[in-house]
């Protein structure tokens, strides 16, 4: 599985449709402070079901949409799609790609899509369930994440090392079935 591609409309500093590209090997992105790197990382984020909009720099999810600036007036949607190879089927799915996509309205209407068809945000935490991707990811690790790690409590710090060895889902389908 890879991530091939990365399209943002309106969210956050990407006024204008932007496509980045991962090709085979390591991709850097660099550029000047404020030009929108971080972006680019919750922008991934955002589409794998991030709920909290503290994690993303803002206070109320709609703060994601473009604002506007000097010379462009605010807009009203942002969508972000990640395109994903997944012709090993690392992701449980026989499609060999995967879109994922998320669009938000100012008007606070949002949703989700798999392959271009709408889905529930579920859907989407499913699909990367115990894959080390997804909602609260730790293969993206942003700034100020590594000290929060190590100053976490024992207890929280154990959680994340049950999500990166993959019980994490046994223990909720535990609990489902306990209070069931
Ligand atoms: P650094 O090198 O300092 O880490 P960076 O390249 O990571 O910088 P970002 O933090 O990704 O930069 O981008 C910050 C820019 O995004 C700021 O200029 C900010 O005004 C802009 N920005 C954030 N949210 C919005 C929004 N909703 N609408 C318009 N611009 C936004
Ligand atoms: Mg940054």
């Amino acid at each position: 599985m890879q991530l091939k591609s990365i399209e943002i409309i309106g969210f956050k500093s990407f006024a204008e449709k932007t496509k980045i590209s991962f090709p085979n090997g390591m991709t850097g992105i660099v550029g000047p402070n404020g030009s929108g790197k971080s972006n680019i990382a919750e922008a991934i984020r955002w589409v794998l079901g991030e709920q909290s909009a503290k994690n993303l720099r803002g206070s109320r999810m709609p703060d994601v949409i473009f604002s506007g600036s000097a010379d462009r007036r605010a807009l009203n949607m942002a969508a972000v799609t990640l395109l994903l190879d997944n012709s090993d089927h690392y992701l449980d799915s026989p499609f060999t790609e995967i879109k994922v996509a998320r669009k938000l309205f100012r008007n606070g209407d949002s949703a989700y899509f798999i392959n271009e068809k709408q889905c529930r945000l579920k859907d989407v935490t499913n699909l990367f369930m115990d894959t080390g991707i997804g909602q609260g990811t730790l293969s993206i690790i942003s700034q100020g994440n590594v000290e929060e790690i190590f100053n976490s409590k024992p207890v929280d710090r154990r959680s994340i090392i049950e999500n990166v060895a993959g019980v994490y889902k046994y223990k909720r389908q535990k609990t489902t079935a306990q209070t069931e």
